[in-house]
């Protein structure tokens, strides 16, 4: 059963003030964004439809996970500005808009040193929140499917509070995204920030990857996602919003899958489970549908022909080998 979501913006204050600039007509074809983690996967491909929009976008990132190269076309543009920095840290620049992506997103690497992810996703939203506040921007959170944890309901809407370790090898970053919601929410009923939430889902699950468990997800990401964040933060709903592709298939359908697709002869290996992995995931999108008029297009079948490629580019395996 989904639990009450309760009256979430019940006491929310007027926003503060915006910097005068975003009244003018400079503004109107000149907004400022911020972009954290904009050097990753889905932050480079924002990046891209953004600068492709013409605003004036800066990106901070500790290349922890992301690279220069990831952005690598923009470097020198008029428009675009990019600044090594830790969200941990305060950051002090002046904007109209932030997309607060900031944080390893694969196992592997928010593993590696959860105290750490831990502290970007506090700390570091605490710290875009605060940067938020003092110059009046909207902020969006690309929180994630991970707040539903082992999810007890399926499939999962918006609703459903989770079911979540709180002292598990994932927690920092399940838990860590569950508090940088709640700061999101009470900074927009302390403080009137306007904020908006996306829950993104990992779209052909975890683990079927090269190295980093993610680049499929990631791969698909810049067809489908970059859409809804973007739609999420230029329309009127706070969220959150869950934003994934509700179409669902087994580990092992989709091994078969890629076996079929990559070479029929290979032998499927069955290995142990990571501990707390969520064991079914769907996202309910209704409300993406509805209030964003969002939803995925590439299906499984499209999308892993697509991956195919960019494995073998990456691998430098030509297909018919
Ligand atoms: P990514 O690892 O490619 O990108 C994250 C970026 O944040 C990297 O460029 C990294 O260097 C940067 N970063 C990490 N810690 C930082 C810090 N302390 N200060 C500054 N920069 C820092 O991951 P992604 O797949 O592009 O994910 C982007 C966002 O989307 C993350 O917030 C992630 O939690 C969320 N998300 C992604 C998925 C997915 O399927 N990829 C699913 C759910 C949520
Ligand atoms: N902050 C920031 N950039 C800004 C304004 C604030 O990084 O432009 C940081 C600030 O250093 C603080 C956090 O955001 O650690 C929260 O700021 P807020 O003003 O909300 O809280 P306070 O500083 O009063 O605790």
């Amino acid at each position: 059963m989904a639990q009450p979501n309760g009256d979430h913006n019940a006491a929310a204050k007027p926003p503060p003030t915006p910097s005068p600039l975003r009244f003018s007509k400079f503004f109107q074809s000149n907004m400022r964004i911020l972009v954290t983690g904009g050097a990753g996967f889905i932050g480079s491909h924002l990046v891209d439809k953004l600068m492709e929009n013409e605003k004036n976008v800066i990106v901070a990132d500790n290349y922890f996970t992301g690279s220069k190269d990831n952005l690598k076309k923009w470097i020198g543009h008029p428009r675009f500005e990019l600044i090594r920095h830790d969200v941990t840290e305060p950051l002090l620049v002046e904007v109209d808009q932030i997309y607060h992506l900031a944080c390893p997103a694969s196992p592997i690497f928010y593993k590696y040193n959860p105290v750490k992810t831990i502290k970007t996703n506090v700390i570091g939203t605490l710290n875009m929140l605060g940067l938020a506040k003092r110059v009046g921007a909207r902020i969006l959170l690309t929180s994630t499917s991970e707040v539903y944890g082992d999810p007890l309901i399926h499939p999962q809407e918006e609703s459903y509070w989770g079911n979540v370790n709180p002292i598990g090898v994932r927690s920092c970053y399940d838990e860590g995204k569950r508090v940088a919601e709640t700061l999101m929410f009470d900074y927009h009923r302390q403080h009137g920030i306007e904020i908006r939430i996306a829950r993104i889902f990992n779209t052909y699950g975890p683990r079927m990857n090269i190295d980093d468990g993610r680049v499929v997800s990631n791969f698909i990401a810049q067809a489908l996602r970059v859409d809804g964040l973007m739609k999420l933060m230029n329309g009127e709903n706070t969220g959150p919003i869950n934003i994934g592709n509700p179409g669902e298939f087994t580990m092992i359908e989709l091994a078969e899958n890629v076996k079929e697709l990559i070479n029929p002869k290979v032998e499927i290996k069955m290995v142990e489970n990571t501990p707390d992995d969520p064991r079914q995931r769907k996202p309910n999108i209704t409300k993406a549908r509805e209030l964003l008029k969002w939803e995925p297009k590439i299906k499984l079948k499209d999308g892993l022909p697509l991956m195919e490629e960019d494995f073998r580019l990456r691998l430098g395996v030509p297909r018919n080998n």
